[in-house]
């Protein structure tokens, strides 16, 4: 069983103490930023395993660089926190959701930008709810193989099938972008297509910056929109997926945003013996905390 230690952070929700995330602090003290593992996947419809993200990402960030030489930074330069993960009792999902936004909510009143690793993509929900009480003007970017618009899967409104349509009941269309989609169903496509939201992979990292403009930015990453050639360790692999070097540039691109946020959910390490997608993802929170942490322009 866990050792379910006390929150060092004076906030109102509790964290287990975990291994940090190679270069992090521990507590909030002069951070700008704050990694938190939501080590939830209640709803995984096809595989379950993503609960074992956050830690997967933390063990191998050890073996990466903190020097990143595409953007000639190291992790040192960044003032980031890493709280552990956030205690959520297994099995509630209406428990997890209220704990999970509670504690952004937390984050944005200290100033400081909420970095979410998952768990499922039904995470970014609550995540997505605190951030647009304080900003709701926000713009999301969705990297994604799926567009995740149904309007119930099996049933329940609440799922990682479903998290897009829940959010664009509150955030416009307009503000969000669908990059990468791949694979779901007619309906999906047609009303992504209405929307607005969606856009194929052939987007430049141009055209992506000058969608966001000076807008408040938040992103959340679902790890499956690469392809299961460079990330098999997730629950709903689906090939024809970009490269790596793809979208490592779609978030260098968006360096210079005003960020508020970000999330990357969907890495379930099990279903991956060599370790790499637990590399992979590790590489792309630090490249995550690199372009959020980069001076406005
Ligand atoms: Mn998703
Ligand atoms: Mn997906």
């Amino acid at each position: 069983m866990r050792n379910y230690n006390a929150s060092p952070t004076e906030m109102n929700v509790d964290f287990t103490r975990t291994q940090v995330f190679m270069g992090a602090q521990q507590d909030l003290k002069n951070a700008t930023h704050a990694l938190f593992g939501m080590p939830y996947d209640g709803t995984c419809s096809f595989r379950p395993g993503t609960r074992f993200g956050p830690a997967a990402i933390r063990n191998i960030s050890e073996g990466i660089e903190t020097y990143c030489p595409l953007f000639d930074r190291d992790l040192e330069e960044v003032k980031f926190a890493d709280l552990g993960d956030l205690i959520l009792p297994p099995g509630a999902k209406d428990d997890a959701i209220e704990i999970i936004e509670r504690a952004a909510a937390d984050l944005f009143k200290q100033g400081v930008i909420p970095c979410g690793l998952g768990g499922e993509h039904l995470i970014s929900l609550p995540l997505l709810r605190a951030a647009h009480k304080v900003h709701p003007e926000l713009v999301l970017i969705q990297f994604d193989a799926h567009l995740d618009l149904r309007d119930d899967y099996l049933g329940t409104h609440l799922s990682h099938a479903t998290v897009l349509r829940r959010i664009t009941e509150f955030v416009s269309p307009a503000r969000v972008l669908q990059v990468g989609p791949r694979s779901g169903t007619r309906e999906e496509f047609q009303l992504s297509k209405k929307l607005g939201t969606y856009r194929d992979s052939s987007i430049t990292p141009d055209a992506l910056r000058n969608w966001v403009g000076d807008r408040p930015l938040y992103v959340t990453l679902d790890l499956d929109v690469l392809d299961p050639s460079i990330l098999p360790g997730t629950g709903t692999p689906e090939p024809g997926g970009v490269t790596f070097a793809t979208l490592e540039a779609w978030i260098r691109g968006l360096s210079g945003c005003k960020w508020i946020g970000w999330d990357v959910v969907e890495l379930s390490p099990d279903y991956d013996v060599s370790q790499v997608s637990s590399v992979v993802s590790a590489k792309l929170v630090r490249s995550l905390l690199f372009s959020s942490s980069a001076p406005h322009c």
